[in-house]
Parts: C-alpha cells; structure tokens; sequence
C-alpha cells in the first residue's frame, strides 16, 4: 500500500481559560493537522502545535516544512516500509521537530492500521489507562488558589503549578496551592525563569516550609546545562529536564552527566515516535524515570503520546492535559479524556475516525 497523497488543515479549539507560563500567553489551540493518504482509502494522521517559544516552530513555518519537504518526501512510498519513512522524515529538512513529529504520527498511524493493531499493542504495551495532572497556569497567588480548588474539584490529584513569572511571588503562590491542596502531589515547572542559585534557594525555602514539591521541571535556561547540573547537585527538590532535552543525543548528555533526576518527552521537541522510542531506551538503560508532557494540543497528538505512554514502563508521569484544557473537541475517536482518566481503545493505529471543522489548507499562507 503506497502513500498517494497528503493534505494540511488547520484544527481550531478554544481553551477554557487563557494558558499562561513564564514564557507566553496563549487562548486558543490552533494546530496544523496532516493527513496522509494511501490508494485503498486509508488515512494516517498527525498534528503539530506552533510553539515557538519552545521549538521555534510557528503555524506558517510547520505548514511549510510539511507541504514543502516533509510530505513530498513520503508520496510514492510503501506505508510497510516503516523505518524507510521515518528516516525520509527525519532528512527531509533539519529542525522543525513538530512538523516532523507530526507526519512521524500519521506515518504509524497508517502502518498500525495495516497491521491491524492499536499504536500502542504495536509497541509492546499492555496497559490501557493512564491518570494526568493538570496544569495550573502562572498567576496572582489568589488567582492560582482558585483555580487549585477548581482542579481538586474535578477530581484531579496530581497538580502541576506553573512557576517563574515574577519570581517573587513564587513561594506566596506554592503557599497558596498547597493550603488548598494539602494532600495533592504538588510537581511544578519554572520553564527556564530561574538562575541557578536562584533556583537552589527557592527551592530550599519551599522545602523548609513544608511545601512538599514533588520535583521542578526547568529550573534554568534550556542551554544552561551545567546550571541544570548545579541544580540537581543542590536542591532538595528532585530536577526533571525539559526545554534542555530535545533529541537523542540531548538526552544521553543530560544522563550521561546527571545533569537532571528525570527527563520529560514530548513528541514535539523530539521530533516524532522514533526518537522518543531512543530517549526512552536510553532513559532506561540509565534507569531514569520519564515523563511524557505534550504542548498546548489537541487530541490527535496527544493520543499519540497516550499510545506511546501505554506502551512504556519508563515512563512513570503523564502530563497529558491538552484536551482537558480546550473547551470543545473536534476530534471523532483517538484516546478517551475523562478529568485526569485517560483511555484508549483498541481501534487500529491512533483510532481517529476523522475532525469537525477542520480548516484544509489550499497552499496560500495562514492569517490567525
Ligand atoms: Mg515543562
């Protein structure tokens, strides 16, 4: 069965409430959408957010990247030749690790139908349910309070705060969250806002306060490795690596040095499945626990995430709270998000049957 043929669209859903972090503001989900047609009808799909505050990567660069390079690159070529196309994608252009993750999903995705099996039954894994946190957005303490008792009251156990903006007020903002959450596993993300002394210092006042913070994702600037290291040397709070881990080799550098307890995976900053398959081995190799995370997205995506999730024991976190986050979902099968429950079904490949409202794009350029 050969790839005949590809088209981009554009997803729309809007957030509950404006996502805020210490490095931007965002309201809506809009995502680039690709779907990769074969001769006999099937459709592999994927789906890539601009972030690029993160990977660089913006609405109109990933749309590129796709129609210009990525896809041209797999028309004409047998969906059974997995490793062939993945390695197409991969050299198809340099960077643009969304776009790439993007097709790399719709890429297993269609050959996951051709075996007949679910993504993550393809993989190896068993299990069907994963539990997520939820993320609390950076704000006013009062603010961030609030939006705690709003979480705990949708079930939610596992609280990721969202730290750094203003770094002043972070300890008045954990005080405020764990008061209202005194049983919650309380993780908490500063996304690069700290310095490294900075970070040891806040990070000892929370502990010696009690405050219970189960580990800090990115203290420090992604570059800043050895401030990442003098972190995990230091602080009391157990360090995971994010914006600092992209590729596999990022990966085997941050491990290789300790420079961070965990690493957190995203499809997005990786590049796609195959690459999050190696930091997962290498992880495992180094018996560091992962967490899988997913950017501002959809529900295409993130049930690629949730297959991969299912599918590895090394990863022990899941913060997979992009759909729970947006109001509406256009999104007609995949994973089932239930508060923090998320479920798959055993429907070949991702087990999207289609989306409402998808906006396909004709070539000229995307105004947002
Ligand atoms: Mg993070």
């Amino acid at each position: 069965m050969k790839i005949t043929g590809f088209r981009l669209g554009l997803l729309s859903a809007p957030l509950r409430v404006p996502f805020r972090t210490a490095l931007r503001e965002v309201s809506h989900v809009h995502d680039i959408v690709v779907e990769l047609h074969t001769a006999d009808g099937a459709v592999g799909r994927g789906e890539a957010p601009p972030t690029a505050a993160v990977t660089g990567e913006t609405l109109g660069s990933i749309e590129a990247a796709l129609r210009g390079h990525i896809c041209p690159a797999l028309v004409g070529k047998e969906v059974a030749s997995l490793e062939e196309l993945c390695s197409a994608i991969s050299q198809s252009i340099v960077g643009n690790t969304s776009a790439k993750a993007a097709a790399e999903m719709a890429v297993w995705d269609l050959y996951a139908q051709q075996c007949n099996l679910p993504l993550y039954k393809l993989l190896g894994g068993g299990r069907t349910t994963l539990t997520t946190d939820i993320t609390i957005s950076v704000n006013d303490p009062e603010t961030m309070e609030r939006d705690t008792v709003d979480a705990l009251s949708k079930d939610y156990d596992t609280l990721k705060i969202k730290v750094g903006e203003n770094p002043a007020l972070d300890l008045a903002r954990l005080r405020a969250v764990r008061a209202a959450a005194p049983e919650a596993i309380i993780r908490i993300d500063a996304n690069q806002a700290w310095t490294p002394r900075q970070a040891v210092r806040l990070l000892d006042n929370m502990q010696s306060e009690g405050l219970n913070i189960e580990l800090v994702e990115q203290p420090v600037k992604a570059r800043d490795l050895e401030g990442l290291q003098f972190v995990t040397d230091h602080s009391p709070v157990p360090v995971m690596a994010d914006e600092s881990m992209f590729s596999p080799l990022d990966a085997m550098t941050i491990l290789q040095r300790h420079a961070a307890d965990y690493v957190n995976i995203k499809l997005m900053k990786c590049g796609g499945l195959s690459n999050a398959l190696k930091i997962l081995s290498a992880a495992e190799v180094y018996g560091v626990e992962c967490m899988i995370g997913c950017m501002l997205e959809a529900k295409v995506s993130v049930t690629a995430a949730v297959h991969l999730a299912c599918a590895k024991g090394a990863i022990t976190r899941v913060d997979l709270d992009g759909p729970a986050l947006c109001s509406a979902d256009p999104v007609d099968g995949g994973a089932i998000f239930c508060g923090k429950h998320i479920q798959l079904t055993d429907a070949p490949g991702l087990g999207i049957h289609g989306i409402s409202g998808l906006r396909y794009l004709d070539g000229t350029p995307i105004a947002i």
